[in-house]
């Protein structure tokens, strides 16, 4: 009798897995990749796609999904609900697509927001799979130059000027060269890094099983016997650079800001309330007053750009300036944040992972991108997946890791068959 039951319960979990694995159709496939396209530069056909104008009749009926925001969140959850034949209506409250990664033309000059450059986009990394099945392989990246960074500290004769080179191994060994006195620090920070990035799917994974088993694992210990991701994300990188070597220097490469790549981005921090008095005046026409105060930041900006690089002075032909008033208007942002909700630590800790969930109390409301994650655009992509999984009930991830594996089956083939050719 107890054998029926084992044998009864095993088939119904064997049917049940095979059912979930294979039984429903995925979002993702290896069709679903062509060839990219030309790359369009007319400004009037690319606002054709990404500048529509939102009108009532223009809503289709019978919608499965509404997307309020069109940053790389919202557009993952889209595109992923879309290719399962969901019918989705993505509403964007700036005069364009793309939240962060859109872009802007003035006077000529491209300016991008918040798409720099990005890590992860090698051949058949999981980031890559999922950024070519989401535009059906129509985006496309550069890859970054060797020497793709330069971290200057100080100013005068006592400044020091470090090189970071692009690529785990290059970028290790080259921080080595530099500081060879803490080559045991800099070995154990990009062993700590790449840990983190490798174990990075379990803090993902405590927001897709139950809330309770999630909290279950962390409060019990059980979850940080298993891995030290659980630990390492609520801790910051003050102290983990500290408890690896007293090197100042090398603590501000550790947890450095970087941005670069067509135009030259300055960026600062700076509070709300400095500029909160024109928070009511319309966008492009707060008054000379608001244009003079911002300015005084930019000038005193590239004044300090100039002291690092001389050159830039005469080079300078057009200048944009954003403060947070742009943020709250372009991208919707609370208070002009950079980030949307805030970056703290307590965010991190991994319990609060595990509630920080993309279903909210409100029935049908989900949350998806940089809120759900973390910021960036593959925090915020992840976001987008996460909350995909959670409407559709069906855990995305297990339907790209068996497409990851049949690409790289395929490559092998293809691989195999030119060697074969040459032979
Ligand atoms: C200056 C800057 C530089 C950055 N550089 C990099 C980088 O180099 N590499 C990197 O990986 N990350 C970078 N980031 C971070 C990254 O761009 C973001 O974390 C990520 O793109 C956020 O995506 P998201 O979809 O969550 O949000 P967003 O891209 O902000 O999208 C949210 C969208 O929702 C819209 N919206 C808000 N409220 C409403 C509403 N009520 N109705 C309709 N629409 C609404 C907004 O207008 C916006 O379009 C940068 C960010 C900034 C600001």
């Amino acid at each position: 009798m107890w054998l029926l039951v084992v044998v009864v319960c095993f088939l119904v979990w064997a049917v049940g897995t095979y059912w979930y694995l294979f039984g429903k159709p995925s979002p993702f496939s290896v069709e679903s990749v062509r060839p990219p396209g030309p790359l369009e530069l007319d400004q009037k056909k690319r606002h054709k796609i990404l500048k529509q104008g939102f009108r009532k009749e223009k809503v289709p009926e019978n919608l499965d999904a509404i997307v309020i925001g069109s940053g790389i969140g919202g557009m993952t959850a889209a595109a992923t609900l879309a290719k399962l034949g969901k019918r989705v209506l993505v509403l964007e409250q700036h005069d364009q697509a793309g939240g962060c990664c859109h872009t802007f033309t003035e006077k000529g000059f491209e300016f991008d927001i918040g798409l720099h450059y990005i890590g992860q986009l090698h051949e058949n990394s999981l980031f890559k799979i999922v950024m070519d099945q989401i535009t059906e392989g129509q985006v496309q990246f550069v890859e970054l130059d060797k020497h793709f960074d330069t971290i200057v500290i100080g100013t005068g004769e006592k400044s020091r000027k470090y090189t970071i080179y692009s690529g785990k191994t290059e970028m290790e060994e080259h921080l080595k060269e530099q500081f060879p006195d803490d080559t045991k620090a800099v070995e154990e920070f990009f062993k700590i890094m790449k840990m983190s990035a490798r174990k990075t799917h379990l803090l993902a994974a405590l927001k897709l099983i139950p809330q309770w088993v999630a909290l279950f694992l962390l409060k019990s210990g059980i979850a940080n016997l298993y891995s030290s991701i659980f630990r390492l994300v609520g801790t910051n990188a003050t102290a983990v650079a500290d408890s690896l070597t007293s090197n100042k220097d090398l603590h501000i490469i550790f947890y450095y800001l970087f941005y670069g790549k067509s135009c030259m981005t300055i960026l600062t921090v700076v509070n709300y309330e400095w500029f909160e008095e024109w928070k009511d005046t319309p966008v492009r026409k707060r008054g000379d007053d608001y244009l003079a105060y911002k300015m005084r930041f930019a000038n005193n900006l590239f004044d300090w750009a100039c002291s690092q690089y001389p050159k830039l002075r005469d080079k300078l032909v057009y200048q944009e300036v954003s403060t947070p008033l742009s943020n709250t208007h372009y991208l919707g942002r609370y208070l002009g944040a950079m980030y949307s909700a805030e970056h703290n630590l307590e965010r991190f800790q991994a319990e609060a992972i595990a509630r920080n969930r993309c279903d909210t109390p409100v029935k049908n409301l989900f949350i998806s991108g940089q809120d759900v994650f973390s910021c960036g655009i593959a925090g915020a992509l992840h976001g987008g997946l996460l909350c995909a999984s959670t409407v559709l009930k069906h855990i995305v991830y297990i339907d790209l890791l068996m497409l990851k594996k049949k690409l790289k089956k395929k490559k092998a083939r293809e691989t195999a068959e030119q060697v074969k050719k040459l032979l």
